[in-house]
């Protein structure tokens, strides 16, 4: 494992703006943080208008050329991305630990599963379907095409710095769709090294354009606005989303957008507790949280709660907090001390509501922006309920049937993703219908998986990433009636 990029792998220590194929100075810098230790990594440069402008004229130039590609011209670059993505995936996982805080085996793991998109797209892109058919009346053939849908603004958030960027980058490659990609303030550096390994793969300039924007809200507002753009693919909180679906109104953009989840996790009483242990720990503790499939909500059924709660919270307590980097670390640092200071509130406010704190809860000293490993017994109706924590703490409410586990996992705006656990099939298939959700785990920790349609109902999202959907974010359906 390397020790220290900048030396070893100076071209994965990107800080400049990616346009038009070019590594340009921005208009200032801006600094990113260790949130382990506080410290300054590096100074990444800040867009102005006149950069966001040359981002667009660059994507827009390069627009009809790559859409004309040949798919398999689009396939190859990808599939090089995921080789190269691959070989340096150990320093690419220090770099997003570096940046991000979290633990060395949470980002080698989100590396490979980011690097992952850019293999499943590279075969998707020489396989987008068509159709050719009879009217039913037989007056015409009905022909069904996809075409690039164009210039593409994709933005990012910080807690998969790598995976929410090639997620979004793959298809729009394989679709034949030029794009600006904004990542989140606090983790660009991930972001610019993904825009050198596409550059080293082959994307034509002008193709893939990275950009920090010196003013994020108006930069994006003035771009929603440019008729050169034609699509939105937003990850990140409802809040935003919202408000850039109202931006996006103006000019009637496509939107896909994956927003904030409050996932349940249900064990039956049927469950194999050890199992169900096993997968909470993964659910909630995989990247120390701060996922949108993060289990939120833990809700145990009566007869098998006390000994349920007992072996969570001693493994919760066994999980070793500090450094992401270092040796055995299994919980790193949240990305700054604003985020974490909320994950705080969040745990006292639920305290203050009758919350009983089984194991963390408090601050730990020192520098960073560390929060321990919490499980807290709660009523339903505790308020820590209705939020996305993003950090390891666990409320655990306890229930009596099914029905109202179903009734308490539909509790809430959120519809990303639940879990449930139970022995008997029919019995966990039957919840996984009812539970308002756009994917549900059985008996699993952990479903995220580029081959299948990632996504959320109610107010966590519109669209599918990944699967076969995932290129249709970024794809056009063109009908074509012929007179016969
Ligand atoms: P965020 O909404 O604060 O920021 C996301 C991105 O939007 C960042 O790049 C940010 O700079 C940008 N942004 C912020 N304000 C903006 C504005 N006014 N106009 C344009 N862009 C703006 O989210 P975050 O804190 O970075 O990430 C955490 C959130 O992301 C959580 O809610 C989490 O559930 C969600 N998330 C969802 C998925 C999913 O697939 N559904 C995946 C990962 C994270």
């Amino acid at each position: 494992m390397a020790t220290f990029l900048h030396s070893e792998y100076p071209h994965l220590m990107r800080t400049q703006l990616f346009i038009n194929g070019e590594w340009v100075d921005g208009s200032k810098t801006t600094p990113v943080y260790d949130p382990s230790d506080l410290s300054v990594i590096a100074d990444v440069a800040l867009a102005a208008d006149i950069h966001c402008e040359a981002a667009l004229a660059a994507a827009d130039a390069a627009s009809a050329s790559w859409a004309a590609t040949a798919p398999r011209v689009r396939s190859e670059i990808l599939r090089k991305a995921f080789e190269i993505m691959t070989a340096e995936a150990d320093y690419l996982a220090e770099l997003v630990s570096k940046e991000n805080g979290k633990a060395l085996p949470d980002a080698k793991g989100e590396v490979i599963y980011a690097a992952e998109f850019f293999r499943w797209f590279a075969e998707e892109a020489v396989r987008t379907p068509g159709d050719f058919r009879k009217s039913p009346s037989g007056d015409k053939r009905i022909l069904v095409t996809h075409q690039p849908i164009g210039l593409s603004l994709l933005i990012t958030p910080w807690n998969f710095p790598a995976a929410m960027a090639t997620r979004k980058i793959g298809p729009a490659i394989a679709a034949g769709c030029t794009m600006i990609l904004k990542p989140a303030g606090e983790t660009p550096l991930t972001a610019l090294a993904i825009a050198d390994i596409l550059q080293r793969a082959g994307v034509p300039k002008g193709v893939v354009n990275v950009i920090l924007p010196e003013k994020t809200g108006p930069a994006i507002s003035a771009m929603l606005h440019d008729p050169r753009l034609k699509n939105l693919s937003f990850t990140g909180s409802t809040e935003v989303g919202r408000i850039l679906l109202r931006e996006a109104s103006d000019r009637v953009i496509r939107c896909s957008m994956e927003l904030g989840g409050n996932a349940p996790f249900v064990v039956l009483d049927d469950a194999n507790i050890d199992e169900a242990v096993k997968g909470l720990m993964l659910a909630k503790m995989r990247n120390g949280g701060a996922a949108c499939t993060a289990a939120n909500r833990v809700y145990v059924q009566r007869p098998i709660a006390a000994e349920f709660t007992k072996k969570f919270s001693a493994a919760m307590t066994a999980f070793v907090m500090g450094r992401g980097r270092d040796e055995g670390i299994q919980l790193g640092a949240s990305v700054s001390v604003k985020e974490r200071n909320k994950i705080a509130e969040l745990v006292d406010q639920s305290v203050a509501s009758g919350g009983k704190v089984i194991t963390g809860g408090t601050l730990p000293e020192g520098p960073g922006a560390f929060y321990p490993a919490t499980v807290i017994e709660v009523a339903a109706d505790n308020p820590i309920l209705n939020h996305e924590v993003f950090g390891p703490v666990a409320p655990v409410v306890t229930f009596d049937t099914d029905e109202e586990g179903i009734t308490l996992a539909n509790s809430t705006d959120y519809g990303l993703i639940s879990y449930v656990y139970s022995e008997d099939l029919k019995r966990a298939l039957r919840m996984a219908e009812a539970i308002e959700s756009g994917m549900v785990a059985i008996n699993r920790g952990v479903i995220s998986d580029p081959a299948a349609p990632f996504g959320g109902v109610k107010q966590s999202g519109l669209g599918r990433e990944g699967g076969f959907d995932g290129i249709h974010e970024f794809l056009e359906t063109k009908y074509i009636g012929v007179e016969i």
